[in-house]
C-alpha cells in the first residue's frame, strides 16, 4: 500500500510538470539502443558493442530530448565560464559528480546514429525534487562537435579498457565504489 501510494504520488507531480512542459510528443520510452564503435588496438579494429536503455525520448518546438529519470541524489554541475569544451569534456569523463552528464551524452551519442539530424538536448527528473522539474546539462542543443569530441574521448577510454597491457587497480576515490556492480568481488575493505 505504502508503495503504491508513493508512486502515485510520484506519478502526480511527473503528470504536473508535463503538463506545464505541453505540447511535446512522446516518442519512446524504455527504448533499447544499440551501436557499434570501432576502436583501434595497437593497430588492429576491435568493434565494440555500445548499450543504451533511454527511459524517455520526447519531441518538444522541433527539438529531440533524451531525458532520464533519476532516482539517487544529483549533483548540477555546470560548464565552468573559463572552461574551454575539451576541459569540460575531460571532467565529464573523470570527475564522478558529471557521472549523469556523461550517462546522457553517452545515449544521445548512441541515439544520434539512429540518423536523425534534430537539434537534441539531454536532461533528467530528478525523482526526490520533481517539483524543480526536468534538470537540463547543456543550454542549448548538443552540437556535432561535441559529439565528436565525445566520441574522441569514448574511445580512448575504450581502447584503455581492452589494453591488456593496462591493469585495472582499485580506484583511490571511495566514492566510486558506494553503488559499483562489482564491490562484492573486487574485497576492497
Ligand atoms: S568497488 Fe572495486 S571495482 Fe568497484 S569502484 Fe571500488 S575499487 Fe573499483
Amino acid at each position: 500500500m505504502l508503495y503504491k501510494n508513493v508512486i502515485k504520488k510520484l506519478i502526480d507531480k511527473i503528470l504536473d510538470n508535463d503538463i506545464n512542459e505541453a505540447p511535446f510528443t512522446i516518442i519512446s520510452l524504455e527504448n533499447n539502443l544499440s551501436k557499434e564503435l570501432e576502436i583501434n588496438l595497437k593497430g588492429e579494429p576491435l568493434k565494440v558493442k555500445l548499450l543504451g536503455r533511454l527511459d524517455r525520448i520526447e519531441e518538444k518546438d522541433g527539438v529531440l530530448r533524451i531525458i532520464d529519470y533519476k532516482t539517487g541524489q544529483l549533483k548540477k554541475p555546470k560548464q565552468q565560464a573559463k572552461e574551454t569544451m575539451e576541459e569540460h569534456m575531460d571532467r565529464i569523463f573523470e570527475d564522478i559528480d558529471y557521472k549523469e552528464h556523461f550517462q546522457q551524452l553517452f545515449y544521445a551519442f548512441v541515439y544520434l546514429d539512429s540518423g536523425d539530424d534534430k537539434d537534441l538536448v539531454i536532461g533528467v527528473y530528478p525523482i526526490r525534487d520533481l517539483s524543480s522539474g526536468i534538470y537540463w546539462f547543456e543550454e542549448e542543443p548538443i552540437v556535432k562537435e561535441k559529439t565528436l569530441l565525445f566520441e574522441n574521448k569514448l574511445k580512448g577510454l575504450l581502447e584503455k579498457i581492452f589494453d591488456s597491457a593496462t591493469p585495472f587497480t582499485q580506484t583511490d576515490e571511495i566514492e566510486r565504489c558506494k553503488y559499483c556492480d562489482y564491490k562484492s568481488i573486487c574485497y576492497r575493505d
